[in-house]
C-alpha cells in the first residue's frame, strides 16, 4: 500500500527516473538542434546516490518506475542500475522510454537485468522526415532496436509519437497501420509546452480530438473501458485485440487519476511535470548528516512534495507558465 497519498487523494506509485538530460537526437518539439546547455556531470546522481533515492521511495509505496531522460540508454552504467534496481527489496516493476538508438546492442542484457517493459518513441517511417525531425539520420537504427526489444521479449513494446502540423502529421494512418502489422502498441501523445527551445504554439497544436476524427476514416475505433490511472485512452482497432493510444495531457488532460512522481537525473524531486518548484534530494545525500538521517530527511521530503502537489498542469489557465526546466531535463 502506498503512503503517498496527497491533499486530492491521489495515491502515487509510479515514479518517473531521468538518468541524464543529455541527448542522441534533437526532436524539435524536445530541443533545439544546437542545444548544449546540459547539466554539469557533478551534478548528476551517482548510482549510489540513485538507489539509496529509489529505495525509500519503494519503501514509501512506489511499485512502478520507469527510467526515462534525456536518453536513459547514454548512462553508461544503464544495464547495471537496472540490475540493482531490481534486486531491491520488493523490486518495483521496471520499464522504460528510449529513443531505441541503442537496443539493438542492449535489449537482451537490460531484459537479462530485469527491464520487464519498453517504450520507443518513433515519429515517423520516413527516412527524410526522421533526419528533419531529430537532426540525425539514424532512423534505421530505431527500427533495429524495435526488433532488438521484440526479439529480447519485451513485448508488446509500445511506440510513442508526437505528431507536428505539416511535419508528420500526414502520417497517423500509416504508422497505425504499420504499428498493426509489426505487432507494437501505438501511443500517439500530444504537443507539451515543455520544449527547451519555446516553439510550442497552441494554435498549431494536433488535438487528440483531430487524431480520433483521422484514425477514424480509417479504422472503427472502441473505447477500451478501466483506464484507471494510465494517461492513455486506449481504443480497440477494428474490434480488437490490437489497440491504440491518444495521450491528450493539453486538451483532454488526466491530472485527476495522476499517480506519478518525478525524479530528476540532479536529484530533485517534482509532483508534476509542469511543477514550478522542485525538491532536492541531492544536497542532503551530500550533506554531512549520518546515513539514518538522510533516508528519513528522504523520506519526509517525498511526503512533503506529494502533500504540496496542485489538482492540476493548469497549461489552459490563462496564467500558465513554462517550467524553466525542459522535459528533456525533468525526464518524459
Ligand atoms: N529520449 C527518450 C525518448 O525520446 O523516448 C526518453 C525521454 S523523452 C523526453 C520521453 C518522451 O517524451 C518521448 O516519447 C518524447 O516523444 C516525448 N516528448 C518530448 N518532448 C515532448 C513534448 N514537448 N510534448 C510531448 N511529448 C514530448
Ligand atoms: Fe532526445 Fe527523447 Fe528529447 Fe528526442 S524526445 S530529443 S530522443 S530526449
Amino acid at each position: 500500500m502506498t503512503k503517498l497519498i496527497d491533499t486530492f487523494g491521489r495515491a502515487h506509485r509510479d515514479m518517473r527516473v531521468s538518468l541524464t538530460d543529455r541527448c542522441n537526437l534533437r526532436c524539435t518539439y524536445c530541443m533545439p538542434h544546437d542545444f548544449a546547455a546540459w547539466m554539469p556531470s557533478a551534478d548528476l546522481l551517482t548510482t549510489d546516490e540513485l538507489i539509496t533515492i529509489i529505495k525509500v521511495a519503494v519503501e514509501e509505496g512506489i511499485d512502478q518506475i520507469r527510467l526515462t531522460g534525456g536518453e536513459p540508454m547514454l548512462r553508461p552504467d544503464i544495464v547495471e542500475i537496472v540490475s540493482r534496481i531490481s534486486s531491491i527489496d520488493n523490486a518495483p516493476k521496471l520499464s522504460m522510454t528510449t529513443n531505441g538508438l541503442a537496443l539493438a546492442k542492449l535489449a537482451k542484457p537490460l531484459v537479462d537485468a530485469g527491464l520487464k517493459r519498453i517504450n520507443i518513441s518513433l515519429d515517423t517511417l520516413d527516412r527524410d522526415v526522421f533526419k528533419k525531425m531529430t537532426y540525425r539520420d539514424r532512423i534505421d537504427d530505431v527500427f533495429a532496436g524495435i526488433k532488438a526489444a521484440k526479439e529480447a521479449g519485451l513485448t508488446p513494446v509500445k511506440i510513442n509519437t508526437v505528431l507536428m502540423r505539416g511535419i508528420n502529421d500526414g502520417e497517423a494512418i500509416s504508422l497505425l497501420k504499420w504499428a498493426l502489422a509489426e505487432g507494437l502498441n501505438l501511443r500517439f501523445i500530444e504537443q507539451m509546452p515543455l520544449d527547451a527551445g519555446g516553439i510550442w504554439d497552441r494554435t498549431q497544436l494536433i488535438t487528440a480530438d483531430e487524431i480520433f476524427t483521422t484514425l477514424g476514416t480509417e479504422f472503427d475505433l472502441t473505447p477500451v473501458p478501466d483506464r484507471g490511472s494510465a494517461p492513455a485512452e486506449e481504443f480497440y482497432v477494428n474490434g480488437g485485440p490490437a489497440t491504440v493510444g491518444v495521450i491528450g495531457s493539453v486538451t483532454r488532460s488526466f491530472c485527476g487519476s495522476c499517480d506519478r512522481v518525478r525524479l530528476t537525473s540532479d536529484g530533485q524531486i517534482r509532483n508534476c511535470l509542469f511543477s514550478m518548484a522542485e525538491t532536492d534530494l541531492r544536497s542532503i545525500l551530500r550533506s554531512d548528516i549520518s546515513d539514518g538521517e538522510k533516508i528519513e530527511s528522504i523520506r519526509k521530503m517525498f511526503h512533503s512534495t506529494v502533500a504540496a502537489k496542485l489538482p492540476g498542469h493548469g497549461i489552459n489557465d490563462p496564467s500558465f507558465i513554462q517550467p524553466n526546466r525542459p522535459m528533456s531535463a525533468i525526464g518524459g
